[in-house]
């Protein structure tokens, strides 16, 4: 299966029941389906329900800046909400929806094998380090999820709501953390071919 045609088995699916009412399109996620950086926000608000893609509203725009200052192209990396469908009046996702959007996060992660996650906030950061701690605590300390490296930042929704540049704020701290994302994304290198790596394992049983 590729991203395409789980995006295309998602697209064919019915909306889940409570959210059906309020969302237009599933926002599946777009990017490099290859990526090594995979960004996970939390739900599609108005301007993302409307045209079907994540971050294209004003959170979206300061994220864009955000990842240009990091020198981090929106192109090579591929985005994505924990919740696919918009929550009434931009509502925090609720512990069944988040539970009920898994299988596909899931499967979306499993075919694009990234070696970083960066979570946005508090939603996609708690599923994933399994806690309630907010991300005032959690931001810019990474930790492990399934082998993959995890990076929790700060939303940018909650960086509009907080403006000030000066140091220590969230904003500053924001610049601070695309910096470390992109020096680890750059140390790591290119991630093995998935294939290379069942070759070679193929090869040495041979022997
Ligand atoms: N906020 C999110 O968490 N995701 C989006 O796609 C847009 C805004």
């Amino acid at each position: 299966m590729t991203l395409l045609e789980l995006e295309q088995q998602a697209q064919a699916a019915p909306k889940p029941s409570a959210l059906s009412d309020t969302a237009d399109n599933l926002v599946f996620g777009e990017g490099n389906p290859d990526a090594d950086l995979v960004i996970i926000g939390e739900a599609p608000g108005e301007d993302e329900d409307a045209q079907g893609r994540p971050f294209v509203g004003r959170a979206g725009q300061l994220l864009d800046r955000i990842l240009e200052s990091g020198h981090v192209e929106r192109e090579d990396i591929y985005i994505t909400n924990i919740l696919k469908y918009r929550p009434p009046n931009n509502r925090n996702p609720k512990p069944d929806e988040i539970l009920a959007s898994e299988p596909l996060l899931l499967e979306q992660i499993k075919l694009i094998r990234p070696q970083i996650i960066a979570t946005l906030g508090n939603f996609p950061t708690q599923y994933f380090a399994g806690t309630k701690d907010g991300i005032t605590k959690t931001r810019g300390k990474w930790f492990e999820w399934r082998t993959i490296r995890v990076f929790p930042m700060f939303h940018p929704a909650y960086l509009l709501r907080n403006p000030s540049r000066e140091k220590g704020s969230p904003k500053w701290l924001m610049w601070e953390d695309i910096r470390t994302l992109k020096e680890t994304l750059d140390a790591l290198g290119p991630k093995p071919a998935s294939s290379l790596v069942i070759d070679s394992a193929q090869q040495e049983g041979l022997f």
